[in-house]
Formats: structure tokens, sequence, C-alpha cells
């Protein structure tokens, strides 16, 4: 990351942020990392990292926030929600910042519903790849590369 300068962050996102109903504890994050530890996401993707997003926004990096594709990378899965010490609801505090990345024209309106719909189809998937392992079954392997490649084929706004 480029070296932050302050005086260019955005001091209000923070509050902007906290004032929003879910997020009234986000400025208590005290960066223990226990949401980052204990994130799925996280764990096979490096470039994801709860405790770094409510740092940069914290910091102010509004842009750098909004804009970035790892806003669209969390399943909603609440694990962080559940283990934060501090009370920080991660995931409401991620809704809010997907809908302020939409409202204020960093994403397009429909990539909520899109990353949603994707969060549904890969459970789906999960579902069906366990029940694969279990029962091997060839119709059921070509009906699971169909549905993969179709999803592949699909692209967002
Ligand atoms: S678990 Fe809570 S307090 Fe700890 S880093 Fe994550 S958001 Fe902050
Ligand atoms: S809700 Fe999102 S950030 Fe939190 S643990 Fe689940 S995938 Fe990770």
């Amino acid at each position: 990351m480029d070296k932050i300068i302050l005086s260019e962050m955005d001091s209000n996102f923070k509050n902007e942020i906290a004032s929003q109903p879910g997020a009234e504890h986000f400025k208590q994050c005290f960066t223990c990392g226990t949401c980052t530890a204990s994130c799925p996401v996280a764990e096979v993707h490096d470039d994801y990292d709860p405790r770094k997003i409510i740092r940069m926004s914290i910091l102010g990096m509004k842009e750098e926030v909004l804009s970035s594709d790892v806003l669209w990378m969390c399943s909603r899965c609440y694990t962080c929600y559940a283990l934060c010490p501090q009370g920080v609801k991660f995931t409401d505090v991620l809704g809010i910042l997907r809908d302020m990345a939409i409202k204020q024209g960093y994403a397009p309106k429909e990539q909520d519903m899109q990353a949603r719909e994707l969060d549904k189809f890969v459970q789906d998937l999960r579902c069906q790849l366990i029940d694969q392992k279990l029962h091997p079954n060839e119709n059921n392997k070509k009906k699971i590369n169909d549905i993969i490649n179709k999803e592949l084929n699909k692209k967002w706004k």
C-alpha cells in the first residue's frame, strides 16, 4: 500500500458509517484480528482482510474502501459478527459499505443483488459437490459441470 497522508483522508468517513443503524460500535475496533483469523474468505484469499477494511475506514480512506473489489468478497457468514469482542458487527458494516458504494457511484446498482445471487449459487454448488463425493454419479457430475460453466460465462455489469 502507498504511504498514507492523513491530510488527504476523509476524516468524516468513520462518522458517516457509524451513524448508520448496525454500525454504532464500529469505531470501537481495537484491531485484535479475531475477524480476519476466523473468516473463511480470508482463509482462502490473501487480499481479503476484514480488520484492514475497518482500519482503512477509520483512517478515512473512503475512496479506496468504497471502490475496492474486496467489498464484494464477503459471504455474509456472520462468523466475525459473532466473535468480535468489541461488538463491531462487521457483517452489518460491510452491508453499509456496499450500500454506500452503490449510492455514491463507486459500484453499479445491480452489484449487491448479483453478489447475493452468487452466494446462493456457491452454497447450492457446495451441497451438490458434497452429494457427488458421497454418491458419485456421472449424470450429476455433468450437471455440476454445466452449472459451473454457465456461471463462469455470466458477466456482472
Ligand atoms: S474482531 Fe472486532 S475488534 Fe477485532 S479486529 Fe475485528 S472488528 Fe476489530
Ligand atoms: S461475514 Fe464476511 S468478513 Fe465476516 S467472517 Fe464471514 S465472510 Fe468473513
